[in-house]
Order: C-alpha cells, then structure tokens, then sequence
C-alpha cells in the first residue's frame, strides 16, 4: 500500500520521514505543488483540509493513504496562541491584546521560521516576562482508500514544555530554538533524540499502530 504525505513544509517532511521508518512519497511525485487555504478552525480541520486535497486529486487504482500533519506551538501567556496560525504569526498585524481576542485581518500567509521566533519574543517582551509555559501540538489527518473502504482517521500528539528567550538559529525547524520540552534543560533544536519523543512523533506512533492493525 501507497502512503503519500501531503505536506510542502521540507523539515517536517524530514521528521515525517525519519519517526515513520517506511517509505513515504511526498505528493509531489504524483502533482505539482498544491498550497491549501488553511482555512479550518483547529488543527484537526486543517490536517484534513490537507489530506483530502491531495487524496482528492489522485488517481490511483491501488489501496493507498494520504497523511498530512498539522501542528503548531500553544502558549499559555498568549491565551494558546499562536496555535493554528503558528506558520503565519509573524502575517497576523496588532500586539498581544489583538492576538488574544482574535481581532485580527485574516488574509494571514507563511512567513520565516525567524520572523516568527521574533514575533513570539516580542509578544513575550510586551507582556514583560521571560518565558511562559507552552505546548506544541500535532494533529496527522490520514485519508485513502482500501479495499475500495474510504478512510478517514486521525491521530494527534502534544509535548509540553517551556518557552522563552534563547538564541535564534536560522537551521532550527519552527519554534524549536526558542522552546525547552519538560524535564530537559536545553531547547529541542540541540535535543538530537527529538523524533524519539516529540508531539510529532506521539501522533506518528498512534497511526503506526493503526497501520500494524490494518496487516
Ligand atoms: P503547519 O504547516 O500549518 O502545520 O504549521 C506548522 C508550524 O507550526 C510550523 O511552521 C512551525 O512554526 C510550528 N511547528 C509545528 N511543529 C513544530 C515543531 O516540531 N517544532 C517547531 N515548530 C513547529
């Protein structure tokens, strides 16, 4: 059976590749790029917004499944934002007020890993603390056909932990340079065993079981 990933985002397509430890094909080897609306309301809407898409446009004759994750950085300080709109904090115009009622334009789009850090960091400064307790959430949506059954499932992990001012690193995936899991002492860009115990990889782990339980 085909599992194809639905994802454009290249290291969460590295950590995807590397927690699963079977062969995955990203959807662009069967159609050209596709960006999706992430126009849901939770991370679960919007890892099915994904999955759907890509399995909606396949045309294979073969049992397969679309996976697509959808995660993002909760923070306590900011009333759990940035959350869904993680990938596109730095797009969202306005201070920390704003953010937390939601009182913001919503023609939102992806920025840099680093302009969101900065965003954070100065969220963080207008409310004049240091760190705040944060959680990072994972949602994967698996879409697909088998034995000529629709599927539809989805799995979701979360890692909790700390987030603060820490220096920035232009290689770090997301928010990884700024946030220390829970009983570490370093932050998850020098954690080489992250995939071992990520929201990532808790969410992963629940569809490898689903997976097990298929065969
Ligand atoms: P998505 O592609 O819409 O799911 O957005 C995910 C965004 O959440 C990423 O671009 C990162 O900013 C953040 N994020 C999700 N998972 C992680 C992680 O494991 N480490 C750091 N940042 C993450």
């Amino acid at each position: 059976m085909k599992i194809i990933l639905s994802s454009n985002n290249t290291k969460k397509i590295k950590e995807i590749q590397e927690i699963l430890g079977c062969e995955v094909l990203n959807y662009q080897a069967f159609l050209d790029k596709i960006d999706v609306l992430e126009e849901g309301a939770s991370f679960r809407e919007n890892a099915f917004l994904k999955a759907r898409e890509v399995a909606k446009r396949l045309e294979l004759q073969e049992d397969f499944l679309v996976i697509a994750d959808d995660s993002g950085l909760c923070v306590e300080a900011l009333g759990g934002m940035p959350s869904i709109f993680s990938a596109r904090f730095a797009s969202l115009q306005g201070g920390v007020d704003e953010i937390m009622k939601h009182s913001f334009k919503m023609d939102l789009f992806p920025c840099s890993d680093e302009l969101n850090n900065l965003k954070l960091l100065q969220c963080l400064d207008e409310l004049a603390i240091q760190s705040s307790h944060a959680k990072f959430v994972c949602v994967i949506a698996v879409v697909g056909m088998i034995g000529g059954e629709k599927i539809e499932e989805s799995f979701d992990g979360e890692l909790e932990g700390e987030v603060g001012h820490h220096p920035l690193d232009r290689e770090a995936f997301g928010y990884d340079a700024l946030f220390i899991p829970q009983g570490y002492n370093t932050t998850l860009n020098h954690l080489p065993n992250k995939n071992n115990f990520s929201h990532r990889f808790i969410a992963m782990n629940k569809f490898k079981q689903y997976l097990k339980n298929l065969s």
